[in-house]
Formats: structure tokens, C-alpha cells, sequence
């Protein structure tokens, strides 16, 4: 499609201001078109700036036109619909403008529209008005100038182009409500994708986490230990890991009751959170009353100082166990390892084995204390494997 306006006599109103107004406004559509055609990488900048030029000259535009029949005092049937039109023009322009780029060929629909447009409005309404201001000029009233406009030119062409106006505003208003629905379709997919992503967040929490303690899962647990024993091989650093198992905790169950003994894991399980300090240590149930907890970046003494550390803040809650043999309170034994991976053949499974070791060392100790594996001394061909 030709989008390109040819100017012939048929434009011309004889109001100079008005003709030149409108041969601006063809000269912005060209830069538009040309604008939209362009390869250029500021394109989107120097496009924003066509149309916002576009968009304030054409207001201006209408300004003048509408101070004009003011001036003339042109009968207010033909103000009000030549208003009208000029108002429906900007809005579609803007609606056009916003979906430009749902379009498959956006220069000839935008370009097509403002030329065809123009070109439609000229010959009919404009011309219309500026007949009528000959007319006034010439000692007609306006309501006269108005009438005699009505069935002078009320033939074929008239009602050609009243048809083809007719035809704009029933699409027009089809297209903003188009853009209309498609705008709002958008927003609701949008709101749609946040709840979603909000539901699917949670789900994922809700998935990772123990339903009784409220930490990581052993799920969660494995997933995080493969993670952080990845990252530790590639740093070269070390990964910790504390084992935990609450001591004589049957016959605390068989003391107290099984609802006792779950507010009580519960009570154990906080403290030893509120032990592990690092924002990238992780606590986990293991399963049953034991718990463990991944120390990134963390050798054999720290992990050992950790969990010397937990062992003392489960002692320090004072939770009665009066048929603990080890002491009168709930007491937790714990094992600790670690080992740098970088270029071992173990894997984050035998780090586990190591701290299960170490807890095992613990309670044989007599519990109610931390044991440090000796893993971190383990050498790679020793035949230790
Ligand atoms: P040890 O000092 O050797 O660890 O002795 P223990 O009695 O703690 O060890 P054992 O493995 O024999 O018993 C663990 C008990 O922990 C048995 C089980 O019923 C209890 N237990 C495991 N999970 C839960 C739980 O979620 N709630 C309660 N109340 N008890 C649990
Ligand atoms: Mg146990
Ligand atoms: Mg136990």
C-alpha cells in the first residue's frame, strides 16, 4: 500500500494558515514514515521524538482550527461534529501508537491511517468549513453559510465522503476497544503469572520444610549438601557438617508422652538454629530426632566449635528428662567433619558417613558432648577408601 500523501487543488482550503498547517502535518507523516522504515539503532529514540512532535502539532493544529471557527462564529452543528473528529483522531493515533508493535506491518497501518485520514477530513469537513467562512465573509449569517453548505453540497461526493467518515468512527471505536480488551487481558495474565509465581513460591517453601520443626526436610537437605559440596570442590574450600541425635530421647517419649516429645524436638531443634550463626548454614531434620546441619566454607575445628556450641545451648534449656541416665535434662550428643573436595574420591555421602561416625564416637563417649571426625587428615591413596 501506497502511504504517501499526493497533494492536488482538492486540499487546498484558501486558508493559508490552514494549508500550511496541513502540509506540515504531511511532511511529520513522512518523517514518521520513514522513521518506522529505518535501520537505525537510536530508531526508538528518534521515533519517540517524530511522534511526540507529531502528537503536540497536530493538537496545535486543531487549536487553530477550532480558534478559527470561533472567530467566524460558524454554526455550532458544524463546530461540534468537526470537534468531535478532531478528538477521535488524537485518540486513535495514541491507540495506534500503543499497539504498534503487536503489528506485522506497522508503517503502512499507522502512516495509511493519518494520510487516509487526513486526506478524508480535508475533503470533506474542512473544505466544508472553509466555505462556510466565504460565505460569512460574504454577509451570510452562519445558520445561513451552514444550510446553504447542507444543500449546496449535499451530492455524491458529500455523501461518499459522510459514508466513509461513518466507516472511520464505527472502526475506530472497534480498534480502542480492541486495544482496550487486549490491555486489560495483558494485565490480568500478568496478575495472574504473580499470584502463581507468589503460590508456586510457597509451595516450594512448603515442600522443603519439615511440618513438625519447621526447618529443612531431608529432601531439602540432600539437594543443598550435593550444592554446597559442588561449590566447595570448585573453591577448593571446606565443607562442615554437624550430626545431631537427641540423647535417650525413647524413654523421654516414654516419660512424658508422644505430644510432650514432639514440643520438646521442637524446643531443640529452634536452639540449634538459633546456634548455626552463618546465613548460609542450614539446619535440617535428618529423620526422627536427628538433625544436621551443612557449615559451608567451615574445616574440622569450626565444625567441632559449632557443634560444641549446640551441645551446650540444648543443656542450657534446662528441658526436665528425669529418666535420663546422662542428666536430668535433655541433652543431645553430636559429630562433627570436614573436608575440603577438591581433587578427593569421596563424595558429600561420605561426609555424612563421617559426622554419623563422629556422633556414634559421641554417644559412646557417654553423649552430651561433640566428637571431631578425623576425616579432614584422610589422604587420598592412603587406602583409606
Ligand atoms: P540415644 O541416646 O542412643 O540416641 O537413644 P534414643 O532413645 O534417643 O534413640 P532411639 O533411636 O532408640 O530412639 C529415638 C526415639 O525418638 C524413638 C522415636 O520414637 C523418637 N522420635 C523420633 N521422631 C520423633 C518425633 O517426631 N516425635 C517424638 N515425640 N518422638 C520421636
Ligand atoms: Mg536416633
Ligand atoms: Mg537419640
Amino acid at each position: 500500500m501506497d502511504t504517501s500523501f499526493v497533494w492536488d487543488d482538492h486540499f487546498v482550503t484558501e486558508l493559508d494558515a490552514v494549508d500550511e498547517q496541513h502540509h506540515d502535518l504531511v511532511n511529520l507523516f513522512n518523517e514518521l514514515s520513514q522513521g518506522l522504515f529505518s535501520k537505525r539503532s537510536d530508531r526508538e529514540v528518534v521515533l519517540a521524538d517524530t511522534y511526540a512532535r507529531l502528537l503536540a502539532y497536530t493538537n496545535h493544529h486543531f487549536q487553530e482550527e477550532e480558534e478559527l471557527m470561533a472567530h467566524h462564529q460558524i454554526d455550532d452543528r458544524h463546530v461540534q461534529s468537526h470537534k468531535s473528529m478532531h478528538k477521535q483522531f488524537v485518540e486513535q493515533v495514541i491507540v495506534l501508537w500503543s499497539q504498534r508493535t503487536t503489528m506485522t506491518d506497522p508503517a503502512t497501518t499507522l502512516v495509511g491511517f493519518l494520510t487516509s485520514w487526513l486526506g478524508l477530513h480535508i475533503l470533506g469537513i474542512d473544505q466544508s468549513m472553509a466555505r462556510q467562512i466565504k460565505s460569512i465573509r460574504a454577509g451570510l449569517t452562519p445558520e445561513a453559510a451552514y444550510d446553504k453548505e447542507r444543500s449546496a453540497h449535499d451530492n455524491g461526493t458529500q455523501a461518499l465522503l459522510k459514508m466513509i467518515g461513518k466507516l472511520y468512527t464505527a472502526l475506530s471505536s472497534q480498534n480502542a476497544q480492541l486495544a482496550l480488551a487486549n490491555q486489560t487481558l495483558e494485565d490480568r495474565v500478568a496478575s495472574r503469572t504473580r499470584e502463581l509465581q507468589a503460590a508456586n513460591a510457597k509451595l516450594q517453601a512448603y515442600s522443603r520444610t519439615d511440618g513438625l520443626l519447621g526447618i529443612a526436610n531431608r529432601a531439602y537437605f540432600n539437594e543443598r549438601l550435593e550444592h554446597a559440596w559442588a561449590m566447595a570442590r570448585r573453591c577448593g574450600s571446606p565443607l562442615g557438617l554437624v550430626m545431631i541425635d537427641v540423647d535417650c530421647f525413647k524413654r523421654y517419649n516414654d516419660r512424658y508422652g508422644h505430644l510432650q516429645g514432639d514440643v520438646c524436638l521442637q524446643t531443640v531443634a529452634d536452639a540449634i538454629k538459633n546456634s548455626a550463626l552463618r546465613e548460609t548454614d542450614l539446619v535440617a531434620r535428618y529423620g526422627g530426632e536427628e538433625l544436621v546441619v551443612i557449615l559451608t566454607d567451615t574445616d574440622a575445628d569450626g565444625a567441632h566449635d559449632v557443634a560444641q556450641r549446640m551441645v551446650q545451648s540444648v543443656r542450657g534449656l534446662r528441658l526436665l528428662h528425669e529418666a535420663s541416665p546422662v542428666a536430668s535434662y535433655i541433652t543431645i550428643s553430636a559429630g562433627a567433619a570436614s573436608k575440603v573436595p577438591a581433587a578427593t574420591p569421596w563424595s558429600a555421602r561420605d561426609l555424612v558417613r563421617w559426622a554419623d561416625e563422629a556422633l556414634y564416637a559421641a554417644k559412646t563417649a557417654g553423649r552430651n558432648c561433640a566428637v571431631k571426625s578425623a576425616c579432614d587428615s584422610l589422604n587420598v591413596g592412603a587406602g583409606e577408601r
